[in-house]
């Protein structure tokens, strides 16, 4: 398979080359040139097979053979260490819980299948590839968890000190190894900044491989798309349209499953919900797309201006809003509309939703109350509530259990090397301390 850039279709890469650059020279995003159906007997058979089998066909039809059968197997193997189970939370509605990785939350799925891969072109490569992450906190813990002992690979992490949580920040700065953590005297932005200019640099170019491990590799993107088939394979018996909910930011998340959709999976419809940022449900109003410096809010994972996978929700659709518009709605919801439903779901059915899944829920009901349909509605859960202690025992009035995963962190020893947001010393730091 080769991937194109949404900037320029004629600019064309292999596997490789789309996920050891991350974003393409022309700064556009990297999409498979074309997105392969999947024959009739792989859904017939779909309930019957396990998320390893049914992630393997679904990556090698993206894929192709830039990797090797067995490799990707294994690769897939390592990437699916854990559950995404689908639970009844009321009539109709299903939570898919995608917090059962190491660091509780989604985006274990990218990290561990993007690392994977990395590591594999870095044994091809023999050169050792320096993964740069700047991170307000979740992507930082996937990304560092992901890549832990990965041969061929290090990792520097690049956060703003003291402005991400305790248990955040502890997921990646105990882990030593091949991961170094920056604790840089500064904003996300400025952390941000300093990697963009590290990419720019002449002398860091020649003495490493750098990339990055931000959400717009499309090596995130393709194991987004596997729990997908999965869970739908764990509803389609209720034989009712199934419809999901994706509480969103970059947009990723729901890019997965407008790939799966792609691929021949019938879901009905997509509804992207968000906080106050609501950059795409206003688009899908007005058809102006506005992007603005994000506000900050309760999910703040989700707290993104201008998400950088909207380009690639364009190019599925071919540009074309009418069909966009059709297959995706769009709601957002307010701070205090998320701990109502946090509230609500809790004393009705005993469930509790993180902040960012509530907002999946709350989407899920506007839409069945809007449309009257009938149908199985599956949103997606995409953190464990412990992930957002503070905002979850706020909002419910009671204390919630930290899980044994996230307990052996806290317990971890803290390591960083402080760092200003001077470039010069970041360079100096990477030239001939790292
Ligand atoms: C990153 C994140 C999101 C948003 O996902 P996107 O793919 O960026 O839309 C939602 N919830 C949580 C908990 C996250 O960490």
């Amino acid at each position: 398979m080769k991937f194109y850039s949404t900037n320029n279709p004629s600019l064309k890469v292999d596997l490789r080359q789309a996920v050891t650059q991350g974003l393409a020279p022309d700064n556009g995003l990297y999409m498979p040139e074309r997105i392969p159906v999947l024959p009739k007997a792989f859904f017939d058979a779909l309930p019957g097979i396990s998320f390893e089998d049914m992630a393997f066909t679904v990556a090698q039809a993206i894929i192709g053979d830039d990797i090797p059968k067995e490799e990707l197997q294994r690769i897939i193997k390592h990437t699916l260490q854990f559950d995404a189970p689908v639970v009844k939370v009321e009539e109709g509605v299903y939570s898919l819980e995608l917090f059962h990785g190491p660091t509780l939350a989604f985006k274990d799925f990218g990290a561990r299948f993007m690392s994977q891969l990395l590591g594999y072109f870095a044994k091809q490569q023999h050169q050792e590839i320096v993964i740069l992450a700047a991170t307000s906190g979740d992507t930082g813990s996937a990304v560092a968890n992901g890549f832990l002992g990965v041969p061929g690979t290090r990792v520097v992490v690049l956060y703003p000190s003291g402005k991400v949580s305790e248990i955040q920040e502890k997921q990646f700065t105990t882990l030593e190894q091949n991961i170094t953590a920056l604790e840089v005297e500064g904003t996300f932005d400025d952390c941000q900044h300093l990697v963009k200019q590290a990419f720019l640099d002449a002398d860091l170019k020649k003495k490493f491989f750098l990339t990055s491990a931000n959400s717009i590799n499309i090596a995130r993107l393709i194991p987004q798309s596997f729990y997908y088939f999965y869970s739908f394979a764990k509803v389609q018996a209720l034989k009712k349209p199934v419809v999901y909910s994706i509480p969103s930011g970059n947009f990723g998340n729901i890019t997965g499953g407008l790939l799966a959709q792609r691929m021949g999976l019938p879901i009905h419809r997509f509804i992207a919900a968000t906080n106050s940022n609501d950059v795409v449900p206003e688009y899908l109003k007005t058809q102006t797309f506005r992007p603005r410096p994000s506000q900050q809010t309760i999910s703040n994972a989700m707290d993104v201006g201008n998400p950088s996978n909207f380009v690639r929700m364009l190019e599925l659709f071919g540009k074309n809003f009418e069909a966009l518009s059709k297959d995706i709605r769009g709601y957002a919801f307010s701070d205090e509309e998320t701990q109502q439903a946090m509230r609500a779901v809790f004393a009705g059915q005993g469930y509790i939703m993180d902040p960012h899944g509530a907002i999946g829920y709350l989407g899920l009901k506007k839409y069945v109350q809007e449309t009257k349909e009938d149908v199985t509605g599956i949103f997606l859960e995409t953190a464990h509530p412990a992930k957002f202690k503070e905002v979850v025992e706020d909002t419910l009035g009671r204390t919630i259990e930290i899980p044994p995963a996230l307990q052996k962190f806290m317990q971890g020893k803290k390591k960083t090397i402080p760092a200003t947001k001077e470039f010069a010393a970041f360079k100096d730091f990477l030239l001939t301390k790292f």
